[in-house]
């Protein structure tokens, strides 16, 4: 998770993003929330969940979810979602995000 200073600092950076690319977008819960896959470590862009399937033994427990990033969401759902990443611009997220892990180690 980053700090509630950087939270804000990417709200900032995605507003001045928005203005330029209408396409972009990145869901606001995301931010701030950091990839766990592998120790990746990369600014997350997507939410991932577990479907409960029928026949759970408990099947009004929340659903399993988690903040992942492009790269490792792309390793789930494959070339649709490389496609969506890329309609959506994630990849001036990604950049806004490095900038912003950088100015405030
Ligand atoms: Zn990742
Ligand atoms: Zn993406």
């Amino acid at each position: 998770m980053r700090s509630l200073d950087q939270q804000q600092e990417l709200k900032k950076g995605m507003d001045e993003i928005k203005k330029e690319n209408p396409n972009f977008h990145v869901g606001e819960s995301c931010i701030g929330e950091i990839c766990p896959v592998d120790n990746c470590g990369k600014d997350a862009t997507h939410k991932v969940g577990e479907e409960i399937l029928y026949g759970d033994p408990s099947p009004d427990r929340h659903n399993l979810t988690s903040y992942v990033c492009c790269e490792h969401y792309q390793k789930i759902f494959g070339k649709v979602a490389e496609l969506q990443c890329k309609v959506r611009k994630h990849d001036l997220y990604e950049k806004l995000a490095s900038g912003v892990a950088d100015s405030k180690p």
